[in-house]
């Protein structure tokens, strides 16, 4: 394989051509270096060739957009279509990002087919995109807001789709667009297959599966939120104040090449950016708060190396795809824990070392513990000599210990004093996270 060798795209021995893809596809797979295909692709490329809807629990990482895109083509490519090429392909994606990667694969798949495709997000005109459309696309890649402004607009009609494809589902609603999805749907036929990729799945989840998908066939590529597994995964308790100094101290000494960092806030990741740029370490911030040319440069400077540091929101990161990255940070801890896995989940794709870190101070305990409950393990706890957290009192827990030091593991805690993890308090987390998330 030239492209890149993640663990997961290693240990199966099965051919893309035993899969059932014809040789224009195969032929495509083959330039882009991929000789043996992921699990995810195994299992889901034959059920969506014979014609199933598909549930898939898949990561960025897994190799899911080829999983879709490859036998979605191969089914439209069979099918005979009007001259005028209405849309019969749709793929909506959470962000920006994540549309037009999921849009380039559309084209690199589709080099050899007689396939035309484009995408369309929010944050730039709509003009070019609109004069696209009218000349004809047989898949539409799209973010949902968007896609709903030009089909206001009259400028689309999604009545000829007979291919839906939900990808990083989870990620849209958490982005509140369920109303936006279900707007969706009604503009298209009732009889169509429909493809939902997921990389958690909670209850609402479920929901909008079972709304949306018949007899869906269930697809999993790794056992639910397990990527951390796969990761190094370390945290340092600190206090809130040091964490800055830290983290350039880690960087620096351990002259670490390319840093992705996660922070709570865009305006959190504007201010470390700023003082990484003081401390002469290249960076750069990418939320949703920065327009689309700066988050592509951002991007493109963070891949080619010219920027050592990518600092981003949850949202902003989605779908991003960075592979062979040796370190992620997160700054502070998501308040949601599925989060935590959506963002160590890109260092482990590389399959080489990665090493995922958590700068957490007190008052961030409570997450560690969230998350330890989802993955079922507890995470490494160290204090960095010269950066022991002076403030070990959590808030509401008067007699809280103290962190071990460097290299020691923390006391096994009480099972009960993780708990107050009740459904009432994550609903709570994810409604003041979706509040906030609207407008990355
Ligand atoms: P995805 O999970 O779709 O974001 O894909 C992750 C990365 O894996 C992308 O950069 C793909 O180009 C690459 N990829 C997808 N399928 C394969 C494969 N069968 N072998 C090697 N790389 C792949």
């Amino acid at each position: 394989m030239t492209k890149r060798s993640p663990s997961h795209f290693k240990i199966h021995f099965m051919s893309f051509k035993s899969l059932g893809l014809n040789n224009a596809l195969l032929k495509a797979v083959e330039k882009q270096g991929y000789d043996t295909p992921s699990p995810i692709q195994e299992k889901a490329i034959p059920l969506i060739l014979e014609g199933k809807d598909v549930l898939a629990s898949a990561q960025t990482g897994t190799g899911k957009t080829a999983g879709f895109t490859l036998p979605m083509l191969q089914l439209l490519d069979g099918t005979r279509h009007p001259k005028f090429r209405p849309i019969r392909a749709l793929v909506l994606t959470p962000t920006r990002e994540l549309a037009a990667q999921v849009y380039d694969n559309v084209r690199e798949y589709g080099a050899f087919l007689n396939m035309k495709s484009t995408v369309v997000f929010g944050g730039v005109k709509a003009k070019a995109q609109i004069a696209t459309i009218r000349q004809g696309v047989d898949v539409l890649v799209a973010t949902p807001g968007r896609l709903l402004d030009l089909e206001n607009q009259g400028a689309l009609s999604l009545k000829r789709v007979e291919i839906l494809v939900l990808d990083e589902a989870d990620r849209m609603l958490d982005m509140g667009f369920l109303r936006d999805i279900k707007k969706i749907m009604s503009l298209m036929p009732s009889k169509r297959q429909n493809l939902l990729f997921s990389a958690t799945f909670s209850r609402e989840i479920k929901e909008l599966a079972s709304g949306i998908l018949r007899n869906p066939v269930l697809v999993e590529a790794t056992p639910e939120n397990s990527t951390a597994e796969k990761v190094s995964q370390k945290v340092y308790r600190v206090d809130k104040g040091q964490k800055t100094a830290l983290l350039t101290k880690l960087i620096s000494e351990g002259n670490w090449k390319q840093v992705l960092i996660f922070t709570r806030t865009k305006h959190g990741a504007n201010k470390l950016t700023k003082k990484l740029l003081e401390s002469k370490i290249s960076a750069a911030a990418i939320h949703g708060n920065k327009s689309q040319g700066a988050r592509t440069k951002a991007l493109a400077g963070f891949k080619n190396n010219d920027i050592r540091v990518l600092v981003a929101t949850d949202i902003a990161a989605r779908g991003l795809d960075i592979p062979l990255l040796p370190h992620v940070i997160n700054y502070e801890l998501p308040n949601v824990p599925e989060d935590y896995v959506h963002r160590i989940g890109r260092t482990g794709r590389a399959g080489a070392e990665g090493e995922a870190l958590s700068l957490v101070c007190i008052e961030e305990m409570e997450y560690v513990r969230q998350i330890e409950k989802l993955l079922k393990q507890k995470l490494d706890t160290q204090v960095f000599e010269g950066f022991e957290p002076k403030n070990n009192d959590e808030p509401g827990k008067p007699n809280s210990k103290k962190p071990q030091r460097k290299n020691h593991q923390p006391k096994k805690r009480k099972e009960n004093s993780s708990n107050s993890n009740n459904s009432q308090s994550r609903n709570r987390r994810r409604k003041d996270n979706r509040s906030s998330r609207r407008s990355n």
